[in-house]
């Protein structure tokens, strides 16, 4: 009778979760042995890798085989015998030789005729090329992880570095507002000054926790295509494992206003805070603005006047020049409609917290079934198990029937998951333009804050008109027209405010 000798390797360079425990291995080869009636005579186990060779442990089983005293070897898979070119080939020479007589492995059938070992060979090799990649990879280091879909670096702003996987994750606290950057600059009404208002607003700031630098925002925000997927390395795009931010779609739409921008920009005239947002009704052509300095012979004072004006590039028209004052009061009066005062912005927030907690409950009982589920088929899969190594069933019958249960199984994850990412998130956009039109209340009451002004103009309004120095609005989203459509006057805001729209009207 052939005696065996059983072999356990798993090196801690191994972080391979398919390789079994030095310990499953042992328990796995045991039964085995029971199975198949082979005569264990000794466990060796090693924990060394099987790279290169030398492996103390190894080497005394070929001694032991060279010496006579046994004549087969038995492992979990190949792979544990022989990692390098020269423990293959020993143990390949030994069967020539005949001093090796068989090698039995759970995992793999071996048969000592010139085709097994043409078999066997083809395994050794197999995990010699798995060993050979893998130093590959480190050697080409970035691109390889590049092209597994890794990025090498720091995360951009919207992301995380996960130090324990090496992964990149949706930063949680950011990256819906560098999401909502994109959906904004994307209308083409916003300037890259806006954008850095916006995400300073939201506490998006740089990694030295200032507000991000403008060219910042258009060559590493708006213009770096990994919120929607793609890595750019050095001019080289690669495709990436982490979750985009946004779409293809959104982010070529603000690829061409950045274009755009970068001619526009040089020629804004600072200090005209209304420009570039306001349309003439009677002509369509876009309104400017200029000053005018008037002298008091009285007082012997200057003063500088601001006005804004329609351009009349579109032909003749009979509009007259509205100062700034008018038009920064009139800004103001559009912006109260659609602004909540903290009194009803509190009211708003505990309703919303009673429907996020309904849902939340609502969820709960579904995880809770979906894990009832996945317990279910842990306790099939043990069945299995213990049914195919009691040989109840046949190895055919039992790979299916695992098979079908692995699949149900991922399936009931892939469900959690989604719970988990989609759970309750129709609320949060109600909750952004609730915070929306609390900053809309602080932004109409501030004094001075012309840039902030027309930021809030923009956010609530798609069209701003002048017709006859008067400003006509078109509020942006269905939410906000519900909203502005209360009565109200603008000096008792705080009274009208508690008038809730309608929970059913569809909000940005
Ligand atoms: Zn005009």
């Amino acid at each position: 009778m052939i005696k065996y000798i059983a072999y356990c390797r798993k090196s801690t360079d191994e972080k391979d979760k398919q390789v079994l425990s030095i310990e499953s291995q042992i328990e796995e080869l045991k039964e085995f042995a029971q199975r198949e009636n082979l005569q264990i005579v000794k466990f060796i186990t090693e924990s060394k890798t099987a790279k290169i060779p030398g492996r103390v442990e190894f080497n005394q089983l070929i001694q032991l085989i060279e010496a006579g005293e046994i004549q087969g070897i038995l492992a979990w898979h190949p792979d544990r015998l022989a990692r390098n070119s020269i423990d293959g080939g020993q143990i390949i020479y030994l069967l020539d030789t005949g001093k090796l007589l068989d090698l039995k492995f759970p995992t793999f059938w071996f048969d000592n005729t010139p085709q097994g070992k043409f078999m066997i060979s083809m395994a050794f090799s197999e995990a010699k090329y798995y060993v050979d990649n893998l130093s590959e990879n480190v050697k080409r280091g970035n691109r390889q992880k590049l092209r597994r879909g890794d990025w090498p670096n720091k995360a951009p702003l919207g992301y995380l570095n996960n130090k324990a996987d090496k992964t990149i994750v949706v930063d949680p606290n950011r990256a819906k507002f560098i999401a909502k950057a994109f959906r904004l600059f994307a209308t083409g009404r916003y300037t890259y000054v806006d954008m850095r208002r916006f995400l300073s607003q939201n506490k998006v700031f740089s990694r030295a926790g200032k507000p991000i630098h403008l060219d910042s925002i258009s060559r590493r925000i708006l213009s770096n295509p990994f919120y929607y997927g793609l890595m750019n390395f050095g001019g080289e795009l690669f495709a990436g494992n982490h979750l985009p931010l946004i779409s293809k779609k959104l982010f070529d739409r603000c690829q061409k206003i950045v274009k755009q921008h970068s001619r526009q920009e040089n020629s804004i005239k600072s200090g005209f805070d209304f420009l570039g947002l306001i349309k003439c009704r009677e002509c369509g052509s876009s309104i400017t603005a200029e000053t005018h300095t008037k002298f008091y012979p009285r007082t012997n004072n200057t003063v500088t006047y601001t006005y804004y004006r329609c351009s009349k590039k579109k032909g003749k028209c009979n509009q007259r020049y509205t100062p700034k004052k008018e038009l920064e009061t009139q800004m103001r009066q559009i912006i109260q409609k659609v602004s909540l005062a903290p009194t009803a912005y509190k009211k708003f927030l505990a309703w919303l917290e009673k429907d996020r907690q309904t849902a939340k409950l609502k969820s709960v009982a579904e995880i809770n079934g979906l894990n009832n589920e996945l317990k279910t088929i842990e306790t099939k899969l043990d069945r299995l198990l213990n049914a195919y190594l009691d040989q109840l069933i046949d190895p055919q019958s039992y790979q299916d029937k695992k098979n079908e249960l692995i699949q149900a199984k991922a399936g009931l994850q892939e469900k959690l998951k989604e719970i988990n990412i989609t759970g309750n998130s129709w609320l949060e956009p109600f909750s952004n333009w609730t915070d929306q039109a609390l900053h809309a209340w602080k932004t109409m009451r501030a004094k001075n804050n012309g840039p902030e002004l027309a930021f809030m103009a923009k956010t609530v309004s798609s069209n701003l008109f002048l017709d006859n120095q008067k400003l006509l609005v078109n509020y942006v989203s269905p939410g906000w027209n519900v909203f502005a459509s209360r009565p109200t006057d603008a000096k008792n805001s705080e009274k009208n405010s508690n008038l809730l729209p309608d929970q059913d009207s569809n909000l940005e």
